[in-house]
């Protein structure tokens, strides 16, 4: 199999004048693509600007024969992002919406700005972009789509509340579009990253960082948003160091009771509730959970 090229394809990526969306503009950049590279610069709690960022990667893009732009607006006015990309290359192919920040406190000590801001930049942001850029992508049926969540989204860590419910957030976001968007050949996954950068750089020691190479994660962009991926649409993909896996969820056999449901029975049969071990289901849509309501209340019936 060869490398996958992007020639004529535009890529809008934010958050791409650092960290892992700096690696993301300089691979598509070096695969052909025309690349609106987005950062408004700002600090790691998201104070400040600084135009300087984006335009290095642009700078480096275009030193080596690739086509990139500089756009420092807020992922908050996503109209304008993509506006600036219509502009600028006149399509749009690929959304990566990767911009973040943190504000990392107990809940105790978090404050609501902290929790606005954070909320805001990740979840809003992705839908601010994603929202204009949609109509593009619906009237010319085509768009590969990959937001950015976090293990935080997933599983929960200390001291990111904020974050953490940002992220989760943009699963359940990108699982409905990609839904959405099945029809309109409109594919839109997560990425759950782990990569070097300012984010990880005080919390990890320097031999697992060179690990982590955010390069390393530029592979399976480029599987889920060329045009040869045709099929997998609403993956959850955590990747990190080398390692590439899927996340789904899970649901216990679990029991179906008489109606009206006992106390005493739900306590009778909470081991069963909670027991992984039986025989177990991967829910993908709200319709497993009425199909088994429905199956409950037929079984009653015909008692
Ligand atoms: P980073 O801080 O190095 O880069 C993020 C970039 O986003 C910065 O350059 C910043 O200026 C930009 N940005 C922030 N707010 C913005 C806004 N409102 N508008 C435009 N640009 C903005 O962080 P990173 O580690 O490269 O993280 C990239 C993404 O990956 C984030 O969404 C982060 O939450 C996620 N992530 C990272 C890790 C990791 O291990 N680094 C783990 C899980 C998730």
């Amino acid at each position: 199999m060869s490398d996958l090229r992007f020639d004529n394809k535009v890529v809008v990526i934010t958050g791409a004048g650092r960290g892992l969306g700096k690696a993301y503009a300089l691979f598509y950049g070096s695969m052909g693509a025309k690349v609106l590279v987005n950062d408004n610069g700002c600090d790691l709690d998201g104070k400040n600007t600084n135009p300087q960022f984006a335009d290095e990667v642009v700078a480096t893009i275009k030193s080596k024969g690739g086509i990139a732009v500089a756009n420092y607006d807020s992922v908050l006015n996503g109209d304008k992002i993509i506006g600036h990309a219509i502009k600028e290359f006149g399509r749009l192919d690929v959304l990566i919406n990767n911009a973040g920040i943190l504000r990392d406190k107990i809940l105790a000590k978090l404050t609501e700005e902290d929790w606005d801001i954070v909320v805001k930049t990740h979840l809003y942001g992705t839908f601010s972009v994603t929202k204009a850029a949609w109509p593009i992508m619906r009237d010319q049926g085509y768009g590969r789509i990959v937001n950015t969540s976090s293990g935080s989204g997933l599983y929960g860590t200390l001291g990111q509340t904020n974050y953490a419910a940002a992220k989760a957030g943009i699963v359940g976001l990108t699982l409905t579009l990609a839904k959405e968007g099945e029809r309109r050949n409109i594919l839109c996954n997560v990425l759950v990253p782990v990569g070097a950068s300012r984010m990880t750089e005080t919390i990890m020691p320097p031999d697992v960082l060179t690990g982590i190479d955010p390069n390393n994660l530029t592979p399976i962009l480029a599987v889920l948003t060329h045009e040869s991926n045709k099929e997998y649409n609403g993956g959850i993909y955590e990747c990190s160091g080398g390692f590439f896996s899927r996340v789904r969820w899970q649901r216990t056999e679990g029991v179906s009771l008489d109606l009206p449901v006992k106390i005493s029975e739900v306590q009778k049969n909470w081991a069963k509730i909670n027991d992984f071990s039986g025989k177990n289901e991967y829910p993908t849509g709200n319709a497993d959970l009425f199909n088994k309501v429905q199956e409950n209340l037929e079984r009653l019936e015909q008692q």
